[in-house]
């Protein structure tokens, strides 16, 4: 029997492996200037985590997790997302008492069991970055800016910053009254959903993707009319941020995050390059999740983005991702003692970072020549019976073809003058 990948899933192919590299250093590199750490956490955590962290009543958590009771018995999520592992952590490892803000990111795959579709899989991967500790609009700016950075030097250039408010708390109690009121007036042209969201999460339904109730919700209410003179006073201050910036932006009454915890400012990165999932990435202000979750009040704002969506338009794009670096020396050895020298030289050559390959198939001259040309080698080294007598190589350069004698000996010294140079 021969077996597939599960649905959803995906192999990244050798061919492809140094896209996702050069996303990766870019992360890790602007990580670094913005001055934010890297936290890993468990692939899975109790349920309980996600449905407290995320909320029962959003796709995420009430349609798509992986569950599973494992052999004790115990309810088990594959993480669909990582803030709520996050905050679990900083609060479960006394962060908030080794400093008063933490700057933390991540790197990891998500699980989300959706219906698979171009830039939409089972499993996905994020990366992420969450400022805990501090209510400051430069930390919300600060976010915005560097998932930007990261997106310009991925050679994503063409994307809108869609930024919403939807204030404290008891503002937006206030507005979900007036919304309800407003919606009800509609309730028979409503999706089933929707109808169902208008008791449970009524601001959900500004993000329906059903086009009735997209026409019924333009002309809704709007949160940024009903926030209170402090929150609109912040969230202008924010938009100063991002103008002083240069970052582009538009304000789209339909982020909403549809959660009690979530504070202020929402914003999603939105490129046209990805079709239906045009999301590249999102986030928010979630002021309220520490206390969900056991902690102490504490301030935090974050961002995810998935990386898979962003080489997708970094494809598109036609982005020249740096590639992988070709092969130094391949060594082409015709018999067993040959193959004995270049383990030997090789072994030199690695350990003074000079990067080589030998045949590993005993295969004939030519065949050698093909795979050293197929690698992209600079330099193959010839170890016939005449080079072994002589103990001097042929070191050929593969783009022009001429080749010298180099003794077994000083072929290392070659190679780092010339690295040096
Ligand atoms: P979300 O937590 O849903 O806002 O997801 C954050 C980001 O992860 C999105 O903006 C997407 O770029 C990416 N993402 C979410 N779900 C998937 C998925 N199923 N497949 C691929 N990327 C995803």
């Amino acid at each position: 029997m021969r077996f597939q990948k599960p649905k959803g899933t995906k192999d990244i192919l050798p061919k492809d492996i140094h896209k996702w590299q050069f996303v990766e250093n870019i992360i890790r590199n602007i990580m670094e200037l913005y001055n934010f750490s890297e936290i890993r956490t468990p692939t899975f955590e109790n349920t309980e985590l996600f449905a407290r962290g995320v909320g029962n009543e959003t796709d995420i958590v009430g349609k798509e997790m992986y569950t599973f009771l494992d052999k004790g018995g115990n309810s088990i999520t594959l993480r669909p997302e990582m803030t709520a592992s996050v905050m679990r952590a900083y609060i479960e490892n006394g962060f908030s008492n080794d400093s008063a803000i933490q700057k933390l990111y991540y790197l990891a795959n998500m699980f989300r069991h959706e219906n698979p579709q171009k830039g939409r899989y089972r499993e996905h991967t994020q990366f992420g970055a969450e400022i805990i500790g501090s209510d400051s609009v430069s930390t919300d700016i600060e976010i915005i800016s560097l998932a930007k950075e990261v997106y310009n030097r991925c050679g994503i250039n063409k994307f809108t910053v869609n930024i919403n408010s939807i204030g404290k708390k008891e503002e937006r109690n206030k507005y979900i009254e007036i919304l309800k009121e407003y919606l009800n007036k509609y309730y028979n042209d409503l999706s089933s959903d929707s109808q169902r969201r208008l008791n449970t999460n009524p601001l959900r339904i500004l993000d329906s993707k059903n086009e009735n109730d997209i026409k019924i919700t333009e002309s809704a209410p709007k949160i940024l009319d009903n926030l209170s003179v402090e929150s609109r006073e912040r969230f202008d201050k924010v938009l100063k941020g991002l103008s002083d910036l240069k970052i582009e932006y538009y304000i789209d009454f339909r982020i909403v995050r549809g959660l009690d915890y979530y504070t202020d400012t929402t914003f999603e990165f939105i490129s046209k390059d990805l079709g239906a999932q045009d999301a590249l990435g999102g986030g928010g202000r979630y002021d309220g999740l520490s206390e969900i979750l056991g902690g102490k009040p504490t301030p935090g704002v974050g961002f995810a983005s998935g990386v898979e969506r962003m080489i997708l338009v970094a494809e598109k794009n036609n982005f020249n991702f740096t590639a992988k670096k070709p092969i130094k020396v391949y060594f082409i050895t015709l018999n067993e003692q040959s193959r004995g020298i270049s383990l030997k030289l090789s072994n030199e050559l690695r350990n003074h970072n000079i990067s080589c390959e030998t045949d590993l198939l005993s295969r004939s001259f030519k065949a050698q020549m093909r795979e050293a040309n197929k690698l992209n080698a600079v330099y193959s080294y010839i170890i016939g019976d005449e080079e072994i007598k002589n103990e001097k190589g042929l070191l050929k350069n593969m783009s022009d073809g001429t080749q010298k004698e180099m003794p077994f000996n000083e072929i290392k010294n070659y190679l780092l003058k010339e690295n040096a140079n």
